[in-house]
């Protein structure tokens, strides 16, 4: 992987956001590789979706490409709020990349978040804009990186050294089954397996598990059953082959 955006594209461009979006499309379409299949190519997607920028034309697989010089690992500005909110009700959300470049326009990090870990609770309404703005009134939202299960945070490039391409597939199919679950239902999931990921154990128990029952309860207010729901999203996870069941209210994490 050739980590260098060529810089002789930017001469066209005279603002900043258009020169860094097309030496990081042109860089996508040139180095990357589909994460979901053995396709070695990213094709750039029709202009009338904005929220695809590349597909996949073996598997299908839509992504979205953000690229950025600065981002911090806990939240990344996005676009509109309830739009947003429509397209994870929808399941329609894209696969996110997000590319971080240094001032010399190489690839420092790229961070792939599969589509199916884009939910309600990873999403941020940011504050209105004001009277005086062009479109006052208008809400966006911010991506919250650090709530997203370590699972959902593919690392293609890290520290300006690319992952080998094998490992990046091996972590995307890990996960990939998680799709089969309708929206409603892998908010859930998927909140569970973060507070799972982040207990640092290779075993916990359910006991455990409850001490989060208020959190979880936060973000799910209208759900008054949460100690039953969280055993249900332990046997979801299990059977999806994120965790295991060691013993009568024990768990343990790995492959
Ligand atoms: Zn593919």
């Amino acid at each position: 992987m050739n980590l260098q955006c060529r810089i002789d594209l930017a001469s066209k461009y005279k603002a900043g956001p258009q020169i860094a979006r097309v030496l990081s499309e042109d860089w996508c379409t040139r180095e990357l590789y589909c994460p979901a299949c053995d396709s070695d190519q990213l094709t750039g997607s029709k202009p009338n979706n904005p929220a695809v920028d590349f597909e996949c034309k073996t598997c299908e697989q839509p992504f979205q490409l953000k690229s950025l010089r600065h981002w911090s690992p806990g939240k990344v500005v996005d676009a509109g709020y309830e739009a947003m909110m429509r397209a994870i009700r929808a399941d329609r959300t894209p696969n996110l990349l997000l590319l971080q470049y240094s001032n010399l326009w190489m690839g420092q990090n790229l961070l792939l978040v599969p589509r199916m870990f884009f939910t309600e609770s990873i999403i941020e309404k940011r504050t209105a804009l004001g009277p005086h703005a062009r479109r006052a009134g208008w809400v966006g939202c911010n991506i919250l990186l650090g709530a997203i299960p370590a699972d959902g945070r593919i690392h293609v490039i890290r520290d300006g050294v690319p992952a080998l391409k094998e490992q990046v597939r091996d972590e995307f199919s890990r996960v990939r089954r998680l799709a089969e679950l309708p929206p409603s239902v892998r908010g859930w999931t998927l909140d569970v397996l973060r507070i799972v990921r982040g207990l640092g154990k290779s075993n916990f128990s359910l006991k455990e598990m409850y001490e989060f029952e208020s959190d979880l309860k936060a973000l799910h207010p209208l759900n008054r059953n949460v100690r039953p729901k969280i055993r249900q999203q332990l046997q979801v996870l299990r059977d999806f082959g994120l965790i295991r069941f060691s013993s009568r209210g024990m768990y343990s994490v790995g492959a």
